[in-house]
C-alpha cells in the first residue's frame, strides 16, 4: 500500500487490513448536492475502490457556498452535478473507479446497481420519496446505508443495517423525518459538514468491516443553538414494518407509486419526467427551438431554453426542470408546449 493512505493505515480502527478492504468496496452515493459532494470527496480520498454517484440537477451559483466539489466554471457551463463531480473526483484520486449517472434515482436503477454489488449506500438526497426507495433497496439486497439530512444549522444521521437495526420506515413511527427534506429555511455549510463527518465515519467503519464500531444511536444536533442529542433506537424496530418486517412488501420499489412531477426543494422549480423513457437528441431539439425563435444554450448533457418568465432545462433522458414556477399545472403546460 502506498504512502498515500499511510495516516489512515496508522489509525488502529482501520490498519492495513481495513485499508485493503476499503480498496475493494463499492459505495453508492445518491445525490451530488451538499452531502453527496462532501461524502464523495472524503471517500475518494480514503481510497474506496469504486464510487457511483447519481444526481438529477446541474450546478447553480447558490450551490457554491456549501457543495464542495464545484467551481464557478461549473456554474458558467451549467454542468450536471454528477458529471462535474466525476471530473473533480477523478482529479482528486485516480485510483478510484468513479461512475456518474445523470438522472433520477429510480427503483429500477438502484436495484440493477444493487444486483451488480454495492457495499454501502449513502443518503445524500433532498427528498423523502428517494430515501424510502433506498431504504427498501437496502432491505431487499441487505446493503447497509447511512441516512443523513440537514437544514439551517440542524442536522441528523443514522446508520441502518438490514436485519439488525430499525429501518427508515420503522423510524417514521417515532421521529417526524418528513419535515427534514427541504432547504427553504436556508442552510449553513458547517451543518452540512457535521452530517458528512457522521456519514463518512460510519461509511469507513462499514467499508473496513468494523461492525462493532457502528453507532447505534440516532444523532441530531443544532450547531447554532449548541444542542446535541443521541437517541437510543433499540426499541424502534417494528415487527409489522412493510420494509423490514416479517410480511414485507417493499412498497417504495413499486414504480406505480412514483410521481412524474415534483417541486424541487426551495428552488422555485418543477421537475417533469416523461412517462416513456428514452434518449432525446438535444442537438436536434436545440436546432428546432432556435429556428422557432427561442434563446437556447447548452452543453453535451443538457439544453437551457429561455421562455420569458420561465426557463426550461432539458436533459438527455427527456427530463425537464422548469424554473420560475412552483405550479405543476403551469409547468406541465410549458413542458408540453416545447416537448409535445
Ligand atoms: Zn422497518
Amino acid at each position: 500500500m502506498n504512502e498515500r493512505y499511510s495516516r489512515q493505515i496508522l489509525f488502529p480502527g482501520i490498519g492495513q487490513d481495513g485499508q485493503e478492504k476499503i480498496r475493494h468496496k463499492h459505495v453508492l452515493i445518491i445525490g451530488a448536492g451538499a452531502l453527496g459532494s462532501g461524502n464523495a470527496e472524503v471517500l475518494a480520498r480514503a481510497g474506496a475502490g469504486k464510487i457511483t454517484i447519481i444526481d438529477r440537477d446541474y450546478v447553480d451559483a447558490s450551490n457554491l457556498q456549501r457543495q464542495q466539489l464545484y467551481t464557478e466554471a461549473d456554474v458558467a457551463e451549467k454542468m450536471p452535478k454528477a458529471a462535474a463531480a466525476e471530473k473533480r473526483l477523478r482529479a482528486i484520486n485516480s485510483d478510484v473507479s468513479i461512475r456518474s449517472i445523470i438522472g433520477d434515482a429510480t427503483a429500477e436503477m438502484l436495484e440493477e446497481l444493487a444486483r451488480d454489488g454495492v457495499d454501502v449506500m449513502i443518503d445524500a438526497t433532498d427528498n423523502f420519496e428517494t430515501r424510502m426507495m433506498m431504504n427498501d433497496v437496502a432491505q431487499k439486497y441487505k446493503i447497509p446505508w447511512i441516512y443523513g439530512a440537514c437544514v439551517g444549522s440542524f442536522g441528523m444521521s443514522f446508520s441502518i443495517i438490514p436485519e439488525k437495526t430499525p429501518c427508515l420506515n420503522c423510524l417514521l413511527r417515532s421521529i417526524p423525518l418528513q419535515g427534514m427534506t427541504c432547504d427553504t429555511g436556508g442552510i449553513i455549510a458547517p451543518a452540512v459538514q457535521m452530517v458528512i463527518a457522521h456519514q463518512t465515519a460510519e461509511a469507513l467503519k462499514m467499508l473496513a468491516e468494523d461492525w462493532e464500531a457502528i453507532r447505534t444511536t440516532f444523532v441530531s444536533f443544532d450547531l447554532w443553538r449548541n444542542q446535541y442529542a443521541s437517541l437510543k433506537m433499540s426499541k424502534a424496530k417494528f415487527a409489522g414494518c412493510l420494509s423490514c418486517g416479517e410480511e414485507r412488501t417493499y412498497p417504495y420499489l413499486d414504480q406505480e407509486n412514483w410521481t412524474k412531477t415534483s417541486v424541487l426543494c426551495g428552488r422555485d422549480t418543477v421537475q417533469i419526467r416523461p412517462s416513456t423513457s428514452g434518449e432525446v437528441s438535444l442537438e436536434q431539439l436545440a436546432g428546432q427551438l432556435s429556428s422557432l425563435g427561442y434563446a437556447v444554450k447548452g452543453n453535451p448533457y443538457l439544453i437551457s431554453v429561455d421562455m420569458g418568465g420561465q426557463r426550461m432545462v432539458i436533459f438527455q433522458d427527456g427530463r425537464a426542470l422548469i424554473h420560475g414556477t412552483k405550479d405543476i399545472t403551469q409547468a406541465k403546460s410549458i413542458y408540453q408546449r416545447i416537448l409535445g
